[in-house]
C-alpha cells in the first residue's frame, strides 16, 4: 500500500489562497508514488475539491459531528462532507480533544457515522509532553486506541491511524527515530489485538512538526505508513517535497 501524506491546514486559508494551493498541488503531485489528501477549512472544502477534481490529491474534512442531521449550530455532518466533494476525514485531533473536550468515545462515534456516510477515517491519537514525561505515553494511547476506535475499524478499505504526540504539533520538535518507531510497533500490536488480521493491514501516519528536512527518516522507519502535516502542508514546495521523501521511503 502507498505511503499517505495528508495535509491538515487547520483554521487556513481563504478561498482564493486555498484554490492556488489546490492548483499547485494538481500540478505538482502528478506521478508520484505516495498518496495524497488535503484537509482545508470547511469553508473551502467544496471550492479545493472542485479544483482537484480527477487529480492525484484527494480532498477531506477536519472533524465531522456524529448525527447525520439536526439541531446542532455550526457543526458539520459526515453526509454533508462527502456532498462537498470530501473522501477523507480527520477524527479526534488533539486539537480538539483537548480545545472542544472530545472524548475517545465520541470520537468513536464520530468514526462510526463517517464510515457510515463513505468517508475514510483517520483517527489521531497521542500522549502529551507530561504523560511521556511520566514514561505514560503508551498507556496513554492505549487507552486512547481501545476508546476511539470502532467494531470493524480495520475492515474493508479500513481507517487510518494518525500517531501525533501532542508536544511535538507545530513546536517544531519531534521524537527520536527509536521513540516513532516503539510507539508504531506498539499501536501495530494494539491494532492486531483488537481487530486481529486486519488490524495488520491499518496504515499509521506519524504527524508532529514533518517538514522536509525530516520526513525522509521519519517515513523510512518501520510500521509508518505516511505522515499527517500540519504547518508544512501550507506550501506547496514543502507539501510536495514531503510526498517526494514518502516515494523514496
Ligand atoms: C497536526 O496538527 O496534525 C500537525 C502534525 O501539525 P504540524 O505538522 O504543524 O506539527
Amino acid at each position: 500500500m502507498p505511503q499517505l501524506i495528508a495535509g491538515n491546514w487547520k483554521m487556513h486559508m481563504l478561498r482564493a489562497e486555498a484554490v492556488a494551493l489546490a492548483q499547485a498541488l494538481r500540478t505538482g503531485a502528478a506521478g508520484g508514488a505516495a498518496e495524497l489528501l488535503v484537509c482545508p477549512p470547511f469553508t473551502v472544502l467544496a471550492a479545493v475539491a472542485e479544483a482537484l477534481a480527477g487529480s492525484a490529491v484527494a480532498v477531506g474534512g477536519q472533524d465531522c459531528h456524529q448525527d447525520k442531521q439536526g439541531a446542532h449550530t455550526g457543526d458539520v455532518s459526515a453526509p454533508m462532507l462527502r456532498d462537498a466533494g470530501a473522501s477523507w476525514v480527520i477524527l479526534g485531533h488533539s486539537e480538539r480533544r483537548l480545545n472542544h473536550g472530545e472524548t475517545s468515545e465520541l470520537v468513536r462515534e464520530k468514526t462510526v457515522a463517517a464510515v457510515a456516510a463513505g468517508l475514510t477515517p483517520i483517527v489521531c491519537v497521542g500522549e502529551t509532553a507530561d504523560q511521556r514525561a511520566g514514561g505514560g505515553e503508551a498507556e496513554a494511547v492505549g487507552w486512547q486506541l481501545s476508546g476511539s476506535l470502532p467494531q470493524g475499524f480495520a475492515d474493508g478499505p479500513g481507517g487510518v491511524l494518525a500517531y501525533e504526540p501532542v508536544w511535538a504539533i507545530g513546536t517544531g520538535k519531534t521524537p527520536t527515530e527509536d521513540e516513532v518507531a516503539d510507539m508504531h510497533a506498539f499501536i501495530r500490536a494494539e491494532l492486531v489485538r483488537q481487530f486481529g488480521d486486519a488490524g495488520a493491514q491499518v496504515r499509521i501516519l506519524y504527524g508532529g512538526s514533518v517538514k522536509p528536512a525530516n520526513a525522509g527518516a521519519l517515513l523510512a522507519l518501520p510500521e509508518v505508513g505516511g505522515a499527517l502535516i500540519g504547518g508544512a502542508s501550507l506550501t506547496a514546495a514543502d507539501f510536495l517535497a514531503i510526498a517526494g521523501a514518502a516515494a523514496r521511503g
